[in-house]
């Protein structure tokens, strides 16, 4: 038995066609729509089912058979309606053309969402740069490769009217198959439309524009002009609005820049301190020396550290305006730390007679412990183990211990 109730509800006769059934649906849809006519819930949904009914080739060849009763029966079995599936399946959430574009669409999430143009997807590169470019800033050029509309067809593919919607999927791009399973009892698959590869589009051949052969947009190839300003931080993003790839009736999408900071042979950054490790012998960490570093904008640092102040294994010193730009206030910098190994001298490095020198020297030692008549003289021998200490009492602390912040303890420079 058949009826015209769907028909009606979008406010067309049987037998129309589907951009018939679409337009009439967008219109109603405007305007029952709960967001702008709460009162009108139940309008929407009737029209919302219309909507998926009739334009689903095989519902529609359901329901002009059996009526809404062969629809209701097949439910019991994998259909179900509402304005959830609808919106899912109206806005690309089964693979249409822009399908996976906007995610947060599918779902019936459609409440609140921004209505504006759809918007391509971003496009991220990542860009590395030194920390010499971070110091000193830096314009750099990226090509970039991107889909634009193309200029011969004007983003239609072909001539005028060329593009027809696919006949198979009925300009959804998902083919639905229907099983009969047994009297009214039918189940529903779907899957990419194998004719049109899921765009929902078709062009013929012949009629394909030959510029961008029928795929509506060209690859061009452009010159980004990347500033990365002085104190640019690691993971810093850079954003070309609207300069994504291209799509007929897409917004385009951005390209995002991500910076890369390349490791420094000499320098480590924590945020806009620098950090540095720098050896020096026990002689030097005692008698003092003096040395140069060579700064991410080429400048020579003299840093002197006096006779008879002593540097103790893995202390750090601190040079106060030495380190990064700051990113919003380039003429304000962070520090520099320098943390000293001290190489100690090897093995025998002198004769006994030196050493009670030096003995003399260092302050003399404290008497030895007296020695308990039952104790067991033993060896001690290198050892290269998982210890806090080496073989000969380095101070090994953790490579990457930062200095503490505030603990500003100034070289010496004169
Ligand atoms: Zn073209
Ligand atoms: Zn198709």
């Amino acid at each position: 038995m058949a009826d015209n109730q769907l028909y009606e509800a979008l406010g067309v006769a049987r037998g129309a066609t589907d951009s018939e059934i679409r337009r009439n649906y967008r219109k109603l849809a405007k305007e029952y729509h709960p967001d702008k006519n709460p009162a009108a819930g139940d309008k929407f949904k009737e029209i919302s089912f219309a909507y998926e009914v009739l334009t689903d080739p095989q519902k529609r060849e359901v329901y002009d058979r059996f009526g809404l009763k062969g629809l209701q029966e097949g439910g019991d079995s994998g259909f179900s309606f509402g304005p959830e599936d609808l919106f899912g399946n109206f806005f690309g959430g089964g693979g249409g053309p822009f399908g996976g574009l906007f995610g947060g669409f599918g779902g019936g999430g459609m409440r609140g969402q921004r209505r504006g143009p759809r918007k391509g997807e971003n496009t991220i590169h990542r860009l590395k740069v030194t920390l010499e470019d971070l110091y000193n800033g830096k314009i750099s050029k990226l090509q970039l490769s991107r889909n634009t509309i193309c200029t011969a067809c004007g983003g239609k593919g072909g001539p005028a009217g060329a593009l027809q919607p696919c006949r198979t999927c009925n300009g959804r791009g998902i083919k639905v198959t229907i099983t009969q399973l047994g009297p009214g009892m039918v189940q529903q698959m779907q899957s990419r439309c194998p004719d049109c590869y899921g765009e929902g589009e078709m062009i013929n051949e012949t009629d394909r524009c030959q510029s961008c052969m029928g795929r509506k947009v060209t690859q061009q190839t452009k010159i980004l002009e990347v500033h990365v300003e002085k104190g640019m931080r690691d993971e810093q993003r850079i954003t070309f609005r609207g300069e994504g790839d291209q799509m007929p009736g897409v917004e385009p999408g951005d390209v995002i820049i991500v910076l890369q900071e390349k490791p420094h042979e000499t320098f480590q950054r924590n945020g806009s301190d620098l950090l540095m490790k720098y050896t020096v012998s026990l002689t030097e960490a005692l008698c003092g020396f003096s040395m140069v570093v060579k700064h991410l904008d080429g400048r020579n640092l003299c840093i002197k550290h006096p006779p008879g102040s002593v540097l103790e294994p893995g202390c750090v010193r601190g040079v106060l305006g030495e380190g990064m730009p700051m990113s919003k206030n380039p003429y304000q910098k962070g520090d520099l730390y320098i943390r000293f190994e001290i190489g100690f001298p090897d093995n025998y490095f002198t004769n006994e007679g030196k050493l009670k020198e030096l003995e003399k020297l260092l302050g003399g030692r404290p008497a030895a412990a007296p020695i308990p008549a039952e104790a067991e003289e033993v060896n001690m021998t290198e050892f290269e183990g998982h210890g806090t200490g080496g073989p000969r009492g380095h101070a090994h602390d953790e490579d990457d211990d930062h200095p503490h912040m505030g603990q500003h303890v100034q070289c010496a420079h004169q």
